[in-house]
């Protein structure tokens, strides 16, 4: 059922010390909202339990790319628009410029944030899986402080992360070290734009020769919430990828990658489809290391 908006408040604190305030005093009571791409749909369909908005998409303090030597910290405000204008993240982050570019249309990509994608933390999220291949790690702040948490360790289930509710997203923060690796990310919905994914992997690697010596995988749609694919990480890491042994190395990642896959089926998709194809993706991006 559609909401009436006159239920709802929505405040617009001038500073984000001002929105952290308000959300420790009564913790829990406000949503916040970003771009409000997601947001709005959940108020508009009535899934929406909070009664009072608290909005951050005017704050300047949230929304930036910063590069230091180590890494690049991208603020929790950040549109995937800016994302994808950015020279830095293009050169050395393409895997985060091609999710920003799937993520719904042009006008969902002016508002909507970084931020927003990753806590509204759904499994079939655009980012995550290439963040969880770049090893990323995002900086929470409440009025407590600041804590800086691997990100693949802050979703927890579904729609469930390590947010505690007097929390934000600060920012995202990706190291500086993928100069050579090779990078790799397929989605696979049902077109090509403007479709939620049915799965998706992102990929990097160092080779060496013809070894894998580092390996790094995400991906969407596997679990009920964004998968690091550690199992099948270690099944093919020190493997060959030399013509004669690369089957027997995508075999492992396979088999690998099944075993900790628990896709689910629904209304986009079967899990058996999604375990045959995230399996495929899989192999697609070891028989191109070789080249
Ligand atoms: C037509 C359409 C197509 C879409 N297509 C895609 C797609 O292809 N791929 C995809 O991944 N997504 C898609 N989306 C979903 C959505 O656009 C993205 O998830 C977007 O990144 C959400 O960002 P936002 O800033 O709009 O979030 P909001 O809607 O403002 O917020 C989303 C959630 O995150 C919370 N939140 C936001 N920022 C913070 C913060 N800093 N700290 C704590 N909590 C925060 C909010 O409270 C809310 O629960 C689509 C949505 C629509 C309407």
């Amino acid at each position: 059922m559609r909401s009436d908006v006159s239920g709802y408040e929505l405040n617009a604190p001038s500073n984000l010390q001002a929105v952290l305030t308000q959300i420790a005093s009564e913790p829990g009571r406000h949503a916040i909202i970003a771009g409000g791409t997601e947001l709005m749909v959940a108020l508009n369909t009535g899934r929406l339990e909070s009664r009072s908005l608290l909005s951050i998409q005017h704050l300047r303090e949230l929304r930036f790319i910063r590069t230091t030597a180590d890494a690049v910290h991208i603020g929790a405000g950040t549109t995937f628009t800016d994302i994808r204008r950015d020279e830095t993240i293009a050169r050395e982050l393409p895997l985060l410029v091609q999710a920003a570019s799937w993520t719904g249309s042009i006008a969902n990509q002016n508002r909507g944030t970084l931020g927003g994608n990753i806590c509204n933390a759904s499994p079939a999220a655009d980012t995550p899986p290439a963040l969880l291949a770049y090893d990323a790690s995002v900086t929470l702040l409440s009025v407590r402080g600041e804590r800086t948490v691997p990100y693949s360790r802050f979703h927890l289930g579904y729609k469930k992360t390590l947010l505690e509710p007097d929390e934000i997203l600060y920012s995202v923060s990706v190291p500086r070290v993928y100069e050579g690796w090779r990078q790799y990310m397929r989605k696979v919905g049902t077109r090509n734009a403007q479709a939620i994914s049915k799965t998706a992997l992102a990929g990097v690697a160092l080779v060496h020769g013809n070894e894998i010596g580092e390996i790094r995988l995400g991906a969407a749609s596997l679990a009920d919430r964004p998968l690091r694919c550690l199992g099948a990480e270690e099944a093919v890491r020190g493997h060959s990828i030399a013509e004669g042994d690369l089957e027997n190395t995508a075999r492992l990642g396979r088999a690998a990658l099944a075993r900790e896959s628990k896709p689910i089926d629904d209304i986009r998709s079967t899990a058996m489809y999604r375990s045959a194809v995230a399996a495929n993706l899989l192999e697609e991006f070891l028989r191109q290391l070789p080249s």
